[in-house]
């Protein structure tokens, strides 16, 4: 028997979050984020539940190929664009379309020897200040790109960088007005926050990655509970150990829970090294044997101790779900102070991954 820890993907969901995300943005048409290796899922795993969208879009070239690779023909979007001009050979290659948010891009793409123009994604600086032109200096870079052989069709992107909130979006939405004025050109602006909550941010393409793969953008279940949206990553394992403690006794290392009274606790084959956050505190929620209940002490590189008081009649080898349809991975990235999308793309490779 090898060791019970594995995650399933539940490709049902996946088309299902796919076609929640289509009717929250009927107008628009849908590119689905699968950068991070589609969120920790895989992208040669999970691309085919998705082959409804219109489009996918990746970060860097080894996802775009890939997906060419698998027999994908419609639009790969590379949300950053190219790192380096040497890409702008495959890009052309594989008919990829490129987001260009720096000057250099712009040079690049001027002197590039193409077989055919490639399309573009201008990145505008929602107030953000990560990528993109700022508003000011969007329409002469606009020009500059129109004006090249190797370019094709232009939209205007821009991301946000609170959409979780109404007043998030009032600014940025501000600022590409400003920068779209006078360019009538298509537009692609809504992660998947603004995706559910923005319908004024949709326009030409809407671009979901976190509610495709059923964890929330704000990071709080609750707030897509009602949604129809589905967690498509269940983290299964199992109980491989047990310990009776008495009380006053100290579990893990660093003793960092002791028992108050004599208790029942369970040893679970899963650890940091699997993905599971290491700061996830005593009172973690986990489910046991279908019995909601909670982490105990300092999670360690491969086991983490659970409590057994709700469920006397767990034992080894008894189911735990460390994240999925019962224990949102939300509330369990809330209570280790992060979210959902840090934990789903930190999925160790050693955790087997079957879809199903
Ligand atoms: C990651 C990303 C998205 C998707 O964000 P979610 O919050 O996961 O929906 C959309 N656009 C850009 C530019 C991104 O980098």
């Amino acid at each position: 028997m090898s060791r019970p820890i594995v995650a399933t993907l539940d490709g049902a969901a996946l088309q299902q979050n796919l076609a929640i995300a289509r009717q929250a943005a009927p107008g628009s048409r849908v590119w689905s984020v699968v950068k991070a290796n589609a969120y920790g899922h895989g992208i040669e795993r999970i691309w085919q539940s998705l082959a409804a969208t219109d489009g996918f879009a990746v970060l860097n070239l080894e996802e775009a190929i890939l997906l060419r690779e698998r027999g994908w023909k419609k639009p790969i979007l590379l949300l950053e664009g190219f790192f380096n001009a040497d890409e702008l050979e495959t890009i052309d290659h594989y008919r990829l379309t490129t987001s260009v948010h720096s000057n250099w891009q712009i040079q690049a793409l001027a002197t590039a020897t193409l077989s055919a123009p490639v399309d573009i994604y201008l990145k505008v600086n929602s107030g953000m200040n990560r990528l993109g032109f700022l508003p000011t200096q969007v329409n002469s870079a606009w020009q500059s790109l129109r004006r090249l052989d190797n370019v094709g069709n232009m939209t205007l992107m821009a991301h946000f960088a609170e959409a979780e909130s109404h007043e998030g979006i009032i600014e940025p939405m501000k600022r590409i007005e400003q920068a779209a004025e006078g360019l009538n050109c298509a537009r692609s602006l809504a992660n998947s926050a603004a995706t559910l909550w923005h319908p004024q941010t949709h326009f030409d393409w809407v671009r979901p990655g976190i509610i495709l793969y059923g964890a929330s953008p704000s990071g709080q279940w609750a707030d897509i509970a009602g949604s129809g949206l589905k967690p498509v990553m269940t983290l299964h394992s199992e109980i491989i150990a047990l310990q009776n403690l008495k009380a006053g006794e100290g579990v893990g290392y660093g003793y960092r829970y002791h028992s108050r009274a004599a208790q029942r606790i369970g040893v679970v084959a899963c650890g940091y090294a699997d993905g599971y956050p290491r700061h996830a505190p005593t009172g973690t929620p986990v489910l046991v044997d279908g019995v909601r209940s909670q982490t105990l002490g300092a999670i360690s590189m491969d086991m983490l101790m659970v409590d057994l008081t709700p469920c006397p009649q767990a034992g080894i080898g008894s189911a735990v779900e460390l994240w999925g349809n019962d224990v949102k991975i939300d509330d369990v990235a809330h209570a280790a102070g992060t979210v959902g999308y840090e934990l789903m793309c930190a999925l160790a490779r050693r955790v087997p991954v079957v879809i199903r």
